[in-house]
């Protein structure tokens, strides 16, 4: 599915040299790799402030608190995402509510979001899904109309940009009041161990955020608030500040890898290949298809059977997994489990080769030829 010896062959030098600069430092804490990343990647995203924590799910946890939500507030976001998304809004005592998505995006259904909404609604979680950014633009109206804080879940999505209908461009991330992300190693912009960040542009949320980090304290040992202890150690930041200046050209790569799937494999009737949204562009974190005519679970065999990576992501959605069932959603998710019983990704990563993917493309034809 991902190829990171690859990719890290062709940056071996600089990233050893970044790796062995910090360890010769001994600064391996919060040292000036970190600041310096955050100040790199504030800029990339053209955002005020970047913090940087443990990993991506700490993040969307972090940026909760920051709001200083209480339990019973209802969080609006999608039925069909990574558990991590729904799981921490659970573990503050807040409670999920998980509405469904569009057949097309796979994001979040906006006007789904509006029938969700009640006086306890206190934020909503949209999530770029697969590397393509919700409908940002009508979550932003929505949230402005009822008061509610917007926390993007930008895991997935790093790298993409949003157009607004007066033309106006940002990248994800940097549209809600506070942006979370994921260095996990498989993701877009992926260290070697774990890591997070949180983005936002507002001074008093990232006072907040970056005393959270670190156990809710701003001056030592006067803790002001909660926190918890959520480190991007400085050997992982040394390693993103390679990998950051190549964000732009892996994401191409993994664009022009999917322009090819869909090129090769459109011609398939019982096949939907991803559709790209006017507003956003797409990263293809995942290359996503959709399989008709219940033939996905049998697809999916024929490709293991043949050696062909291939995972379905995701095969539950939230709302029927057992830790969350009793968060039931009272709307419909028809969509999510549609989706579930039809979607399947192929590998997707820089390093895809076109023979790779004509192995991938050979296999998906075998398996239609001979129905
Ligand atoms: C990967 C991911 C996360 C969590 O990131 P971790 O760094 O693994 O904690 C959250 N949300 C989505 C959508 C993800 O894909």
């Amino acid at each position: 599915m991902v190829d990171l010896k690859g990719q890290y062959d062709k940056i071996k030098q600089k990233i050893d040299s970044a790796i062995y600069n910090v360890i010769n430092s001994a600064a391996f804490v919060k040292g000036p790799e970190v600041t310096k990343f955050q100040n790199e990647l504030s800029e990339y995203l053209g955002i005020k402030h970047s913090i940087a924590c443990g990993n991506g799910t700490d993040a969307l946890q972090i940026a909760l608190m920051a709001l200083g939500l209480k339990p019973g507030d209802e969080v609006i976001t999608s039925d069909f995402t990574f558990i991590a998304t729904v799981e921490v809004v659970a573990l503050l005592g807040l409670k999920p509510v998980l509405v469904d998505v569009c057949p097309s995006t796979f994001n979040i259904d906006v006007d789904k979001i509006r029938k969700a909404i009640t006086p306890q609604t206190k934020a909503i979680i949209p999530v770029h899904l697969f590397g393509q950014c919700a409908n940002m633009e009508e979550i932003m109206k929505i949230a402005d109309e009822y008061n509610l804080f917007v926390v993007e879940d930008n895991a997935q999505a790093i790298g993409a940009k949003y157009t607004f209908s007066d033309g106006s461009v940002k990248k994800a991330g940097t549209i809600g009041h506070i942006g979370c992300t994921s260095f996990f190693p498989s993701k877009n912009l992926g260290c070697y161990g774990d890591g997070g960040a949180l983005f936002t542009n507002n001074d008093d949320l990232a006072k907040i955020i970056s005393s959270i980090t670190n156990h809710g304290m701003e001056v030592r040992y006067h803790h002001d608030r909660i926190g918890v202890n959520s480190r991007l150690d400085s050997i992982q930041a040394a390693i993103l500040r390679v990998k950051l200046p190549l964000l732009d050209e892996y994401c191409n790569a993994r664009y022009n890898a999917a322009m090819y799937y869909n090129e090769q494999l459109s011609e398939i009737e019982e096949l939907s290949v991803p559709i790209i949204s006017d507003y956003s562009t797409h990263v293809f974190h995942q290359y996503t298809l959709r399989v008709k005519n219940g033939k996905r679970n049998n697809l999916k065999k024929h490709l293991d059977d043949s050696g062909i990576p291939c995972m379905v992501y995701y095969p539950i959605p939230l709302h029927k997994q057992k830790a969350f069932l009793q968060y039931k959603s009272v709307h419909e998710c028809k969509v999510s489990v549609l989706l579930s019983n039809e979607v399947i990704s192929l590998p997707m990563h820089t390093e895809l080769s076109k023979e790779q993917q004509n192995t991938v493309i050979d296999a998906i034809r075998s398996f239609f030829n001979n129905m």
